[in-house]
């Protein structure tokens, strides 16, 4: 499989425009005057589904094979809920796999969505063998990040923010598989030669970083994060993301839990928006400063809104959370 280029992100526009409406670059006023930069967010919230894994799941199903009556992947996440989502958007049928150990809510949310849903084993592996088993023969499986049309179709975000603000000097993007960010990063690079893509991951956990850091794809032990739409692999046998991840990102960034903590609950009382923990890794490390030589206009992806109703409640009354065995609490600089 071929990466792919500036033209498939443009084509992968035309192939979803009808169905994902352009999201919109919020100004962020109470952010840019405690960093001092002028900061932008690009809120994939406001999707359907509350999260941006539509874009590519979309654009995948617009190069499915002819005949293909069944989409399937393997998730419990917001890939899963694309991928119900435009299966019945599209008239076809959806079938989601996944382990035993998935909680009754996750479940709950993708069978809404019309999708049916296979149980199979005590494991992600168990599950994803039996999705690979079904695939063919008129059912596309539709990876959530390591194909060249799901990136892709990522990357008509990237397409996105240099039209509405072509001045932008720094992009952030939330990186877990790095569909998103090798994407992004294609469009953003290809359209402003000098703008500086910057990957931001969880401390803990973060394959890709991880991957980047040994100079070749690793696994690495899972751990609880607010995060968790960050979590899981890049598959050792990874073919696109982590190349271009490699080849297109400037530089990867970490941020602690506490740190998330405080974005998510800055991003509530600053702008009122209910963000989950993944999508709030940028505005954390701006808040932390970490980001080396910070320049703006910089924009962070607001990519999804998918959190847990109990812990969202405790961050914003500031209560800690209770994440495996130890408690988050907001970082020394919480306002
Ligand atoms: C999937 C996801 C990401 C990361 O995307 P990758 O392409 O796997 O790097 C970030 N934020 C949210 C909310 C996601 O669902």
């Amino acid at each position: 499989m071929t990466a792919p280029a500036l033209a498939d992100i443009l084509a992968a526009r035309n192939a979803i425009s009808g169905t994902v409406r352009r999201t919109p670059l919020l100004r962020a006023d109470g952010l840019s005057a405690r960093t001092d930069v002028e900061t932008h967010l690009k809120l994939e919230t406001v999707l359907p589904i509350g999260a941006f894994k539509l874009r590519g799941a979309l654009n995948a199903a617009a190069n499915m094979p002819g005949g293909t009556h069944t989409l399937t992947c393997c998730s419990t996440g917001n890939h899963g809920r694309a991928v119900a989502w435009a299966a019945r958007r599209l008239g076809l049928k959806a079938v989601i796999f996944m382990s035993s150990l998935v909680p009754e809510t996750k479940l709950a949310a993708i069978r809404a969505l019309g999708a049916e849903i296979r149980i199979v084993g005590r494991s992600q592996d168990d599950a994803q063998e039996a999705c690979r088993l079904l695939a063919g023969d008129g059912v596309l499986e539709i990876p959530p990040f390591d194909d060249r049309n799901v990136i892709a179709g990522q990357g008509t975000i990237g397409l996105e923010i240099l039209e509405d603000l072509p001045e932008t000097r720094t992009v952030l993007v939330p990186l877990s598989g790095g569909g998103l960010a090798a994407g992004v990063a294609l469009a953003a690079r290809s359209i402003s030669p000098g703008i500086r893509v910057i990957g931001i991951s969880m401390d803990r956990g973060a394959a890709m970083a991880a991957s980047l850091e040994a100079g070749t794809p690793v696994a690495v032990t899972e751990v609880e994060s607010l995060a968790d739409s960050l979590g899981g692999g890049i598959g050792t046998d990874n073919r696109l993301t982590f190349a271009m991840c490699r080849d297109l990102l400037d530089d990867v960034v970490l941020v602690t839990e506490e740190e998330i903590y405080t974005a998510m609950r800055t991003l509530y009382l600053e702008e009122a928006l209910v963000v989950e923990g993944a999508a709030a890794v940028g505005v954390a490390a701006c808040l932390a400063g970490r980001i080396r030589d910070m320049r703006g206009p910089l924009v962070t992806i607001i990519t999804g809104r998918n959190v847990d109703r109990d812990q969202f409640t405790r961050i914003i009354t500031a209560q800690p959370v209770a994440l495996g065995d130890r408690l988050v609490e907001g970082a020394i600089h919480d306002a």
